[in-house]
């Protein structure tokens, strides 16, 4: 990379090589499970993990059928549906004694329902086998289907995550089988099916945008009433994938903050490292006690 997108300090994290994870890492081979948190190799995973109860589950398989050019997750013909798999998430979610936990998934567009029956089928596992555990999805835009999204609110999650990634003008290059209008429309569907249900979006940034453009970006979510962002750097996975172009600053993730909450999000988490899922079980009770 060249000079001016070197490393920052600020993200030289070190990664906690002192692993405490072995027994629950063994539960998820053992029980065919995917973690974002040891996919992404999450620099947040003992935080996450061990002090605050929270993860985030990959379900549906690890085989995705678009390829954004941002994600380290394969791309292919995916995994046959595995319906025992929502029973095997709500029993790991028990033996970490999570209280908050996030549901994502592949996209599956080789499917009519693009999984959103196994999805809420998770959610309603999840739910009954830990009734304190706070429910997070984050699905795809589910190729933008009416009847995919409902199928999924009807399972009433406590929290709709659909990320938005990028702004307008970068959507095209970033995810390049899905629309930033889709999405919008689709955070804006979720809101009129479940109005009680907050929802909340994502931005990576360091791909090339403005800050006009994010906070142009902040003002469509807010048209369509999403209640948490969160923003953080976007990080190359391999060199295969986007190179960054900048990375912001602490104090500019600090102001975004404060530009965010003027505008109306109830919650927002700001930051080099944050993550769709990163304190997540903090959002829930902002969400609800506002
Ligand atoms: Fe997992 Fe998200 Fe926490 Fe990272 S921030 S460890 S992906 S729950
Ligand atoms: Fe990755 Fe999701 Fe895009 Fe699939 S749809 S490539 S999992 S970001």
């Amino acid at each position: 990379q060249e000079e001016h997108v070197r490393k920052p300090e600020w993200l030289k994290i070190k990664l906690n090589t002192n692993d405490s994870y072995t027994g629950l890492k063994k539960m998820m081979r053992e029980k065919k499970l995917h973690t974002v948190c040891e996919e992404a190799r999450c620099p947040n995973i003992h935080e996450c993990w061990a002090e605050r109860k929270t993860a985030t589950f990959m379900i549906l398989g690890d085989v995705c059928t678009r390829a954004c050019r941002f994600c380290a997750v394969n791309t292919g013909l995916p995994n046959e549906l595995d319906w025992q798999e929502p029973e095997r998430v709500a029993e790991s979610v028990k033996m970490m004694g999570l209280k908050h936990v996030v549901i994502t998934a592949v996209a599956r567009d080789d499917l009519k329902d693009g999984g959103a029956r196994v999805f809420a089928e998770t959610v309603r596992e999840i739910r009954e086998k830990n009734p304190f555990c706070s429910i997070e999805v984050l699905p795809s835009d589910m190729m933008g289907k009416e009847e995919n999204l409902r199928i999924l609110m009807d399972a009433k999650p406590d929290i709709l995550n659909h990320n938005i990634e990028t702004v307008e003008s970068l959507t095209p290059r970033v995810r390049a089988r899905a629309t930033y209008e889709r999405s919008i429309e689709f955070l804006r569907r979720a809101k009129e099916m479940q109005p009680k249900i907050p929802t909340k979006s994502s931005l990576m940034i360091g791909l090339g945008e403005t800050k006009e453009e994010i906070i142009q970006t902040m003002d469509d979510l807010r048209a369509v009433d999403v209640d948490i962002l969160t923003i953080g750097q976007y990080l190359q996975p391999t060199k295969k994938h986007l190179k960054i172009e900048k990375y912001w600053r602490p104090e500019e993730f600090r102001e975004l903050k404060e530009i965010a909450l003027e505008k109306g999000f109830k919650h927002c988490e700001s930051g080099p490292l944050v993550r769709s899922s990163y304190h997540a079980d903090e959002q829930v009770n902002a969400a609800e006690s506002s």
